[in-house]
């Protein structure tokens, strides 16, 4: 699961998000290690609650991209599962994720 400590030091590294229109049918969003940016379409967002898991979804993302090559390519089911728990067991790590980007 996702925490704090990880999301202070991916904001450190200078990983943004940016939210913008689709290039894509359904493609909720993307992490780009180059650019160190998340990248969320909005056009794809069917719901708050699908936004919130589309954010912890893409902060796993860029989370692993600190970590072996081996995690880089992780399925996006255990992505999505990783993400459903930490929603679920802390959700205090998307309200501080909120709070720090500023998207309220
Ligand atoms: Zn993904």
């Amino acid at each position: 699961m996702l925490t704090i400590r990880q999301i202070i030091k991916l904001c450190e590294d200078g990983v943004d998000i940016t939210f913008k229109k689709t290039r894509q049918k359904s493609l909720k969003g993307e992490y780009s290690d180059q650019a160190l940016e998340i990248i969320i379409y909005m056009d794809n967002i069917g719901s708050e609650y699908d936004l919130d898991i589309t954010i912890l979804h893409e902060f796993i993302h860029a989370r692993d991209y600190t970590k072996p090559e081996r995690y880089h390519d992780r399925s996006e089911k255990h992505i999505d599962e990783e993400a459903l728990r930490t929603y679920n067991k802390r959700p205090y790590v998307l309200k501080f994720i909120k709070e720090l980007y500023e998207l309220k």
